[in-house]
This record gives structure tokens, sequence and C-alpha cells, in this order.
């Protein structure tokens, strides 16, 4: 099973993505994390990606869909995989559909509105060491340096910048949205409410998922 996150920057598809992979045993594949490594690497790939991510904008289909094309292959997507940050335009889906054409897909819609998402990035704070997301309306000062999991530093990241944020959100209506159309019309697009709590969204979110993989438990016992 292909589990598709879908919504816009700070709708808490990385947050939501970790916990469906803990719970279901499958692995969450982010291609803004990968470009983020590239671009921290320095690889060529990563040095082409830097200026539009710093811009808000897209990187190029053919960058993400090869970073993608390679990634699914690896053998821990064998019984399937979640992905947060892609597709991200029509023809990436329909890349991605050519790719791994037999593989049943469940595309899950994290609905926040546009005003709530600004005020989620410009409080995002970012571990530099296990990637997790806090917000600083859920911290207190004295914790707002590492992070409560691993103790690794926390940071910015430089498109949560405000310029940035209202340009991800555009590039996000113009180029993204009409993605929910093309999956609507392969019935195979579910939509849950994203402003409530994280523990709220991911009890919507399993409850479509329990449906169609089984519950978490289960399939670890079988393994
Ligand atoms: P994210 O971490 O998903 O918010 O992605 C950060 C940035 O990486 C985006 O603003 C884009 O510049 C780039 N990016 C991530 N995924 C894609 C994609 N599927 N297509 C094009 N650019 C992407």
């Amino acid at each position: 099973m292909r589990v598709v996150l879908f919504g816009g920057p700070g709708s808490g598809k990385g947050t939501q993505g970790d916990l469906v992979s803990e719970r279901y045993g499958l692995p969450r594949i982010s291609t803004g994390d990968l470009l983020r490594e590239a671009v921290k690497t320095g690889t060529p790939l990563g040095r082409r990606a830097e200026v539009f991510i710093k811009a808000g904008e897209l990187v190029s289909d053919e960058i993400v869909e090869e970073m993608i094309r390679e990634r699914i292959e690896a053998e821990d997507c064998r019984e399937g995989y979640i992905l947060d940050g892609f597709p991200r335009t029509i023809p990436q889906a329909e890349a991605l559909a050519r790719m791994d054409a037999t593989r049943p897909e469940i595309v899950i819609g994290i609905e926040v509105r546009s005003e709530i998402l600004v005020g989620r990035l410009s409080g995002r704070l970012v571990c530099s060491a296990c990637q997790t997301a806090t917000n600083t309306s859920v911290r207190t000062p004295a914790n707002d340096v590492v992070c409560n999991l691993c103790g690794g530093r926390l940071e910015r990241r430089t498109d949560d910048a405000p310029e940035v944020i209202r340009q991800r959100i555009k590039v996000y209506q113009e180029q993204t949205e009409p993605l929910k159309a093309y999956y609507l019309r392969k019935c195979v697009y579910r939509e849950v409410d994203g402003e409530g709590t994280i523990d709220e969204t991911f009890r919507r979110i399993t409850l479509i998922l329990d449906a169609v993989l089984g519950r978490g438990e289960e399939r670890r016992i079988q393994r």
C-alpha cells in the first residue's frame, strides 16, 4: 500500500507521517528531508535545489521524481511506503503512477486553513539531529533550545521566514491543490480535519487507515 499524505506546508504531514510509520511499520519518505540532506552535504543535486527551496519555489519535477524512483526501489519499501511532500504537481503524480503502477494507494488530505498554516510555520522549530518538528507555542522559553526527544539543537528552517512562508502557501494553492481533484477522480482521496491536536488528527487518520491496512499491532505480530 502507498499512503500519500497531502496538505499545505505546516499541515502536519511530517508529524503525522512519523506516527503513521510507527503504527503500520511502513517507511516515511519526505522529499523535503531528502532535498535538505542533499543541500547540507553539498551534492550537485543539492546545489541545484537550494535556490528554489530558499525562495519557497518548487524544485523541478525531474529532480524529485528521480529521488523518489530510487528511494521506493529500496528493500524497506517492498510492503509499502508513506509519501510526505510528494507528489506536489500533476506531472509528479502521473510519474508516480507510472513508476509503481500496480500498488494500491490511498491519499489522505490534511485540511488546515491557510491563516493557521502561517501561524504554525512562524513558530516551528526543527531538531537539527532527528528532524522532529516542535512549535514555540507549545514550548516554554526554558526548553526552546534543545529537542525533547534527542537533545539535538533546535533550529528554524530557512524557508520558515515570513516572506518565504507566504510564497510557499501561494505555490501550494496554485500548483499542488489541483492534485486533490486528480485524486478525487481516481476515487482514492480521503480528507481529515487537521486543525485539532496532533492526537486528534492522528485518530482521524487511523480510522481511515485501520480499515485499509489493518491495525498496527496486528501487522507487527504477523511479522
Ligand atoms: P517540505 O519539507 O515538504 O515543506 O519541502 C521543502 C521544500 O523542498 C519545498 O518548499 C520545495 O522547495 C522542495 N520540495 C519538497 N518536495 C518537493 C516536490 N515534491 N516537488 C518540488 N519541490 C519539492
